[in-house]
């Protein structure tokens, strides 16, 4: 987290640690001046973006593991250049690049955890040292490939609509012809975001 909260401060970024209870007057102000205040309630992991403000807030009641992906999620909006001004409606690509991000940040693929070893020993790779290796490989590959649908997040679709959703979103809870989002829907272009569950 350290390491993260270091790269946002680089890009010159503030993090808020926020309670989305927190009806401080300094808190209250802050929100209606950004006019962020459905985000805050929501308790949406988010970052706001102008001339003169750089913040990322982040909901405190997050367990650690949440609030480390959501900060790295947020730094793939940003380092993908995403955000516009104040708070930008991201599209559906542009979140599921996000979460590509924070999945390579947080989990580095094999070969390029390969790559930065073998250039920090020089020296020839022992056979029996490859063999292992090569079993090691297969076993990710297998474990990447399970995984393969998770990182591009949980988004939720209807048959007939042309919103994306938060799997728990109130809007897509009673329907029957809910679907997950596939990657021809995210090429397609048509979808954006639902304005109930916000997704970010
Ligand atoms: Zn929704
Ligand atoms: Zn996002």
């Amino acid at each position: 987290m350290d390491n993260l909260a270091f790269i946002a401060e680089d890009e010159g970024f503030e993090l808020i640690d926020y309670n989305p209870h927190d009806n401080s007057p300094g808190f209250t102000k802050l929100i209606d001046e950004l006019s962020i205040r459905k985000l805050i309630e929501a308790g949406k992991t988010f970052t706001f973006l102008n001339k003169n403000i750089k913040l990322i807030f982040i909901n405190e009641k997050m367990d650690a593991e949440d609030k480390l992906y959501a900060l790295a999620h947020e730094l793939g909006h940003i380092r993908c250049g995403h955000l516009k001004n104040g708070v930008h409606q991201t599209s559906v690509q542009e979140e599921v690049a996000a979460n590509e991000f924070a999945h390579y940040l947080l989990h580095p693929p094999v070969s390029y955890k390969l790559k930065k070893w073998s250039s920090v020993h020089k020296s020839p790779i022992i056979v029996s040292l490859v063999i292992i290796m090569i079993a090691v490989i297969a076993m990710v590959i297998i474990h990447q490939v399970t995984l393969e649908n998770s990182y591009y997040g949980e988004y939720y679709v209807t048959a007939s609509g042309e919103r994306y959703h938060e799997k728990d979103c109130i809007t897509i809870k009673d329907k029957d012809n809910v679907r997950r989002l596939t990657q021809e829907d995210i090429d397609s272009g048509k979808y954006t975001p639902c304005q109930i569950c916000l997704p970010e």
